[in-house]
């Protein structure tokens, strides 16, 4: 089943949400509802999607990032963001540790349909987590990934790409596509002016 993305200005993305116990994890409910959130995701598409999304302020989120999604992207482009396959997983109650110096690229979201804005993240990040059978797991991530679990772990805290972007990169994703998707970032921030004082 689809389940209805909720949009930014809905209070359920500015919520903490509430962590789940194993049992609550290994319970029919929740795997339907992991079922139902990756056939959301994979129609999208997304590369994440965390339970706020969909309404429920609960401390889930399902990544995916699958080769198919990545065909149309250039090799070089895939290679700067250190972008790679990622398996569909699911991540709940997080722990999150960053590592390295941050990198700004353009980052959407479900969420906020439609715009995009350069975002710095950092390279590496460290995640505590149960996974869907509600064991513990510890997973390492570099480039692409990375941002994935910091994006998704940002909605489980309330926090949008919105709070952490370069304001003045915040664009339509048409506009992405049609003007500015092939320059160097650096190239992005200067003729848009980023991090000059205002
Ligand atoms: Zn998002």
């Amino acid at each position: 089943m689809r389940l209805k993305i909720v949009q930014a200005g809905d209070s359920v993305l500015r919520q903490g949400a509430l962590p789940l116990s194993p049992e609550q994890i290994r319970s029919d409910e929740i795997q339907q509802l992991i079922e139902w959130m990756r056939e959301t995701m994979r129609d999208a598409p997304g590369v994440g999607l965390a339970a706020p999304q969909v309404g429920l302020s609960l401390q889930l989120a399902v990544i995916e990032d699958p080769g198919d999604l990545q065909k149309a992207i250039a090799p070089e482009r895939l290679a700067e963001r250190g972008r790679r396959p990622v398996p569909f997983h699911v991540v709940v109650n997080p722990s999150l540790a960053l590592d390295g110096e941050p990198v700004e690229f353009f980052e959407g979201c479900l969420s906020v349909a439609g715009f995009s804005a350069l975002v710095p993240r950092a390279l590496r990040a460290r995640v505590e987590c149960l996974n869907e059978a509600g064991d513990p797991v510890t997973i390492y991530a570099e480039g692409w990934y990375a941002r994935i679990l910091q994006h998704e772990i940002d909605h489980l805290r309330g926090t949008l790409y919105l709070d952490r972007m370069h304001s003045r990169s915040f664009m339509t994703v048409d506009h992405l596509t049609r003007h500015w998707n092939d320059l160097p970032i650096a190239e992005v921030k200067q003729r848009l002016a980023v991090g000059l004082p205002t």
